[in-house]
């Protein structure tokens, strides 16, 4: 039997309100594959990557990490919310880039880095500090670690932020347009810390619109359009993009 997928989104409805943004999303993304989600703005994408962290509570439906549940428990199949420490707990192994690096600006790259391990995961000062510098390293950065966030680029920036999230050892990488902020001479050395990333076996759902990146890196492309995924398969399927004209329309864009 085929091993279960490390994400599985089942049936997944978000609404805010009267306001229906995600509608019926079914997603399985297998161990070390890197699935980007593409789409017009405003489809849901962001709101089905925070769904995925639990960053937002979804309306309906499933969401399994690693086998676990998401951040309900269901008995004689009526859906109750858990505690958020049973949903921290389940959480745990996801990390999370957003577009907007979020390093707090009186911290160093290294204590950006070494800080959350310290809060999260109660790891002693040295032995975060020394993780935080293998991660800098990782990421090409060790040479920055005491520079502050002002006194980096956007795309160091960025890859400070993808070393904080990667030094918590998530089994799960979420970018959410992790280069869609910077000038576009900075979004390759972004890009090619998330392949090298790729190329070691992380799992990753990214969302970008960065289709050369896409066409190169992806095992899966999804589609998303007004809440629904409109078009899946490989890089090759999805952007021969024949039969799909709302697809075809986006993708106009990029081609
Ligand atoms: P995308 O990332 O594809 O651009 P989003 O997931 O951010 O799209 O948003 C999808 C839709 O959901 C948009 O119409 C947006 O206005 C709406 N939306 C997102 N977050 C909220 C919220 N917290 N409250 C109300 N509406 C929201
Ligand atoms: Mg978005």
């Amino acid at each position: 039997m085929a091993e279960r997928p490390i994400i599985d989104v089942r049936g997944v409805w978000k609404r805010f309100g009267d306001v229906e943004v995600l509608k019926g999303i079914d997603l399985a993304i297998a161990k070390s594959e890197v699935t980007c989600i593409i789409g017009p703005s405003g489809s849901g994408k962001s709101t089905l990557l925070r769904c995925i962290a639990f960053l937002e509570e979804y309306s309906e439906g499933e969401i399994y990490i690693e086998g676990e549940l998401l951040g309900f428990s269901l008995e004689n199949g009526k859906r109750r919310r858990v505690s958020d420490a049973e949903v921290a707990r389940v959480r745990r192994n996801v990390g999370f880039v957003f577009q907007q690096f979020n390093l707090w600006p009186h911290m160093t790259a290294l204590e950006n880095v070494a800080a959350p391990l310290k809060l999260a995961r109660g790891i002693a000062r040295e032995d975060a500090e020394k993780r935080a510098r293998r991660m800098l390293e990782k990421v090409g950065l060790s040479h920055r670690a005491e520079a502050y966030p002002s006194q980096l680029s956007g795309g160091q920036q960025q890859r400070v932020g993808i070393a904080r999230a990667l030094a918590m050892e998530p089994h799960i990488m979420l970018f959410d347009e992790p280069t869609s902020a910077l000038d576009p001479e900075l979004v390759g050395e972004v890009l090619q810390v998330m392949r090298d990333l790729a190329g070691e076996g992380m799992t990753m759902a990214v969302v970008t619109h960065e289709m050369g990146f896409a066409a190169q890196v992806a095992d899966t492309v999804v589609f998303i359009d007004h809440g629904v995924i409109a078009a899946s398969g490989s890089p090759q399927q999805v952007f021969r993009h024949e039969e799909n004209p709302r697809l075809r329309q986006f993708l106009q864009n990029y081609f």
